[in-house]
């Protein structure tokens, strides 16, 4: 890997060459993120310490767009809140209803299964998503405990309306889990007025930080269904609340949601040792966002995004799937035929310091996906991105529209008020 001499750094210390991260994530971390994970350690209940906590659980609440007590980090990557919501409501033999329209939602399947449920799935071709009436439909018909589904899908970039979900979870009393890991921060995403039970979320989409920090929020209904399944240890009895064991214990420790909300919650109950740099991280990330205001920087994500549509489909390229129900903050582009996808990542990368991500299953060697999220969700990322691909393209002898990627995405930011 080659980089520019850094005279700071010290011999053989990191220092990854300078990227432009256009991909579906991880995207550049805002600077203001990297400067607080450099913060000195505290030990762990130092009152700075369970301070940043209270704090960060109070910001997250403005970035679920939730009153939801229990809002809090899982360490770990977004997947450790997906596997944390899912081990801690789903006891073996429960019933998951799984809605798939991306390989996430194969993800939520596998993870439920490992967890005992019996899942079931609603499949839908790549592209598309769900009307409500057909997920009604399946509710009705098989009453699962849980209907887990993916808000925004990166791999097909599409994102499920989810505001008719979380009514029919309400009719039939059926708990709701998004993974909202894609979209939080970037697209509308409302915990409490969709009725939204458990969502959980990671910092290296839209929210601009690295990856290693899984935001939850965790509502009333499915509090009770975790406090249910407190078993405690011996040694610790006295100290807690244990006349509601019930259910059957919580088949994961480091990914209990009753002893994590017992750690953050008033009685700090002992539990992990908190990743304190990422928490840190976590702290600034919805500092950033809750500064520049949900509903601003979910607007600032859709016309870039827009400017990016724009730009690909002016360079004379085809999007996939259905564009109506795309994401703010990734697209699909179509690899035009006899044009190699892999040599143009690896032009886009080596050439110009650019990353744009590939595919996977049915997609894979397909599309390029190109994110525009987060700190790269600007005016500057999107058209420096256009006019890099526009050279490799032509570089690789594809038929390319010249000037037509930076020239479209020009105009749709002209047609915005916003930009
Ligand atoms: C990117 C993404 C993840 C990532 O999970 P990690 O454990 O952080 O790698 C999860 N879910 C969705 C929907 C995503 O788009």
């Amino acid at each position: 890997m080659t980089s520019s001499p850094d005279p700071a750094a010290a011999p053989g210390q990191v220092h990854p060459p300078p990227r432009l991260l256009m991909g579906p994530g991880p995207i550049n971390a805002d600077p203001r993120v990297l400067r607080a994970m450099s913060a000195q350690l505290v030990g762990q209940y130092d009152p700075a310490m369970t301070g940043c906590m209270n704090e960060t659980m109070a910001l997250y609440r403005g970035v679920f767009r939730t009153a939801n007590e229990h809002t809090l980090l899982v360490d770990g990557t977004s997947r450790a809140g997906i596997e944390a919501a899912l081990v801690s409501l789903l006891e073996p033999g429960d019933r998951v209803l799984v809605p798939v329209f991306g390989r996430f939602g194969h993800l939520l399947v596998e993870i439920a299964e490992r967890c005992g449920a019996e899942v079931r799935t609603l499949l839908r071709p790549w592209g598309e998503v769900f009307e409500p009436e057909e997920v009604e439909a399946a509710v009705v018909g098989w009453r699962p405990k849980v209907l887990a589904v993916v808000h925004g899908d990166t791999s097909t970039t599409m994102r499920q309306p989810l505001a008719d979900l979380g009514e029919i979870c309400r009719r039939h009393d059926v708990l709701l889990y998004c993974d909202a890991t894609a979209t939080l921060g970037g697209n509308a995403f409302e915990t409490d007025a969709w009725g939204v039970d458990v969502a959980t979320a990671g910092l290296q989409k839209c929210l601009g930080g690295p990856s290693g920090s899984a935001p939850v929020t965790i509502g009333p209904r499915a509090v009770a269904v975790v406090d249910g399944r407190r078993h405690v240890e011996a040694g610790i009895r006295e100290e807690v609340d244990v006349d509601r064991e019930s259910g059957v214990r919580i088949a994961s420790n480091y990914l209990d949601l009753a002893q994590i909300m017992d750690y953050w919650g008033p009685r700090r109950l002992n539990h992990h040792t908190e990743a304190t740099t990422m928490l840190y991280g976590a702290r600034e990330c919805a500092r950033i966002l809750l500064e520049e205001g949900v509903d601003t920087a979910v607007e600032r994500h859709r016309v870039h995004g827009e400017a990016m549509l724009a730009g690909v489909r002016g360079l004379g390229l085809e999007v996939f799937g259905d564009v109506a129900h795309k994401m703010h903050n990734v697209v699909a582009v179509r690899i035009p035929d006899g044009v190699p996808g892999d040599a143009v990542r690896a032009a886009m990368l080596t050439d110009f310091g650019i990353e744009i991500g590939t595919s996977f299953g049915p997609l894979h060697g397909r599309v390029w996906r190109i994110g525009t999220m987060g700190h790269n969700a600007r005016r500057d990322a999107v058209l420096t991105t256009l006019a890099a691909l526009e050279q490799v393209l032509r570089g690789c002898g594809a038929d390319v529209t010249a000037g037509g990627g930076v020239g479209a995405a020009r105009e749709a930011y002209a047609q915005q008020v916003t930009a």
